[in-house]
This record gives structure tokens, C-alpha cells and sequence, in this order.
């Protein structure tokens, strides 16, 4: 059992104009296997939690912590996040020239686990996967996000989610530019990665399409920076039917 821990998380991001203040106090508790969904309308600071705990550098954390079983997540580097069982799949995923994903699989997971996969399993266990998520053998040959389509780009950050075994997968609008089908195919990657591994899963959405096909413990609604309200899965029900309007109302008094 692992727990990623958020507390009293404050984070302002570098702009032209200044500081901008974003998070303004989020307190999270993960715990392995549960899958919580952070909701939110749009600018209301999502992608800011999910950059911050990836440690992109634009973010800067002004106080609170964050802890995976314990160990400081702020002070490690990017790929001690990585090492430490963290799992980023980025709303905007780069490109990578000259790399395939052949390659960029097995050295993430080389790096990852500090030895390099036996040859024989890896190759069966990347099969599989891709089998899995329909995925056609010539992808692993392709460059990493040279031309993909946001389909295939979501595939791609699944694939690796299986491949990586994270103890925690944070995904940022996984569900945005999918069409039903390949909705369905991510999710199922998802929950198996859960079933087979205890995964965690910080499920970032705007929309609840996503919430039936994987089932939430835990709804966070964020907004301005914060949650505003958390409750189980009928939380979103009831945010599918309602929409954002009465927070933001709220927020507009306070
Ligand atoms: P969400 O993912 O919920 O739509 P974001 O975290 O992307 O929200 O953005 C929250 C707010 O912070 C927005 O007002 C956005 O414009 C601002 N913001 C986020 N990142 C940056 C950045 N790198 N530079 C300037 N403003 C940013
Ligand atoms: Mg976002
Ligand atoms: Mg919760």
C-alpha cells in the first residue's frame, strides 16, 4: 500500500505580467488502488496540480508539500519522481525526433527499475500491451509523438502506464479528442493497469464522458485554484446534469 499525499498546496506560475497565484491550498490524500477524479471548469488550476506534481519548472510552490509514502516529492528531480512510482501522462505530450517508441519504452522502464528488462519478456509484455489497446505492431517502430494522432497519443501514454507499472498515474484530459471507442480502450488499459498493479489514478477531466467507464472512489471539484467540494461518484452524476455554474457563482461572491 502506498499513499500520495497533498497538503495545503500553494503554487504560482512566472508570467509576463508578474507572479500569478494558482493553487491556493489543495489537500489530496491517494491512496493505492482508488481512483480519484479532480473536475473542474476550465482555468480553475487542474493542469497546474498535475505540472506541479510532475515538477515541471514553470510551477513554483510557494508552501505546502507533496509526499509519496512519506519521502519529500518536491525535492526530487524529475526522474527521481519517475523512479520514485510516479506517473505523468501530459495533457500536451512532446515530441521526440529519432526516438521510437520501441526504444523510448525500454529505456523509460531501464530507468525506472535501474536494470534493463530481459529481452524475451519485455518483447512479450509489450505484445501484449499493444494487443491490448489495438494498437498495430509498426507503432513501436514510429518516433514518439512524431505525427500521432491524439488518438494514438493517448494509446501511447496507456501503453506506457502498463508497460512502467507507476504506483501513481496522474492523467491530465486523457478523455479530450477521443472518440467512443478509443475512449473504451483507454479506459479498459487503465482499470486493467489498476487491476493488475494497485495503481493509483489522479483522473484530471472537464467532462464526466470519461466517469463510466472508469469509476471514480473519490470527485474533487476544483475550482480557483482549490477543491470545492469532494464527494463519491454522485458527485460527478450530479455535475454531469448541473455543470460548473453554481461554484462559479460562489466564486464570484467570495
Ligand atoms: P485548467 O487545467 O483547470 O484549465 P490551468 O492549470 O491550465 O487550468 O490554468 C489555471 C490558470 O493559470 C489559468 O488562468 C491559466 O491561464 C494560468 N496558467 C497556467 N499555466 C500558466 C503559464 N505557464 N503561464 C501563464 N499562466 C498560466
Ligand atoms: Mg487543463
Ligand atoms: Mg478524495
Amino acid at each position: 500500500m502506498s499513499v500520495l499525499e497533498i497538503r495545503d498546496l500553494h503554487v504560482s506560475v512566472e508570467t509576463d505580467q508578474g507572479t500569478k497565484p494558482i493553487l491556493r491550498g489543495v489537500d489530496l490524500t491517494l491512496n493505492s488502488n482508488e481512483t480519484h477524479a479532480i473536475m473542474g471548469p476550465n482555468g480553475s488550476g487542474k493542469s497546474t496540480l498535475a505540472y506541479t506534481i510532475a515538477g515541471h519548472p514553470k510551477y513554483t510552490v510557494d508552501s505546502g508539500s507533496i509526499t509519496l509514502d512519506g519521502e519529500d516529492v518536491l525535492e526530487m528531480s524529475v526522474d527521481e519522481r519517475a523512479r520514485a512510482g510516479l506517473f505523468l501522462a501530459m495533457q500536451y505530450p512532446v515530441e521526440i525526433p529519432g526516438v521510437t517508441v520501441s526504444n523510448f519504452l525500454r529505456t523509460a522502464k531501464t530507468a525506472i527499475d535501474g536494470e534493463a528488462p530481459a529481452i524475451r519478456t519485455w518483447i512479450k509484455e509489450v505484445r501484449t500491451a499493444m494487443d491490448n489497446l489495438r494498437m498495430d505492431k509498426v507503432f513501436a517502430e514510429r518516433n514518439v509523438n512524431e505525427g500521432f494522432s491524439g488518438g494514438e497519443k493517448k494509446r501511447h501514454e496507456i501503453l506506457q502506464l502498463e508497460l512502467l507499472k507507476p504506483k501513481f498515474a496522474v492523467l491530465d484530459e486523457t478523455d479530450s479528442g477521443l472518440d467512443v471507442d478509443a475512449l473504451k480502450i483507454v479506459s479498459e488499459g487503465v482499470n486493467r493497469a489498476q487491476e493488475n498493479t494497485d495503481l493509483g489514478v489522479l483522473l484530471i477531466t472537464h467532462y464526466t464522458r470519461i466517469l463510466r467507464y472508469i469509476k471514480p472512489d473519490h470527485v474533487h471539484v476544483f475550482v480557483n485554484g482549490k477543491v470545492a467540494e469532494q464527494g463519491g461518484p454522485e458527485l460527478a452524476d450530479r455535475l454531469e446534469d448541473e455543470g460548473y455554474d453554481r461554484y462559479l457563482q460562489t466564486a464570484d461572491q467570495a
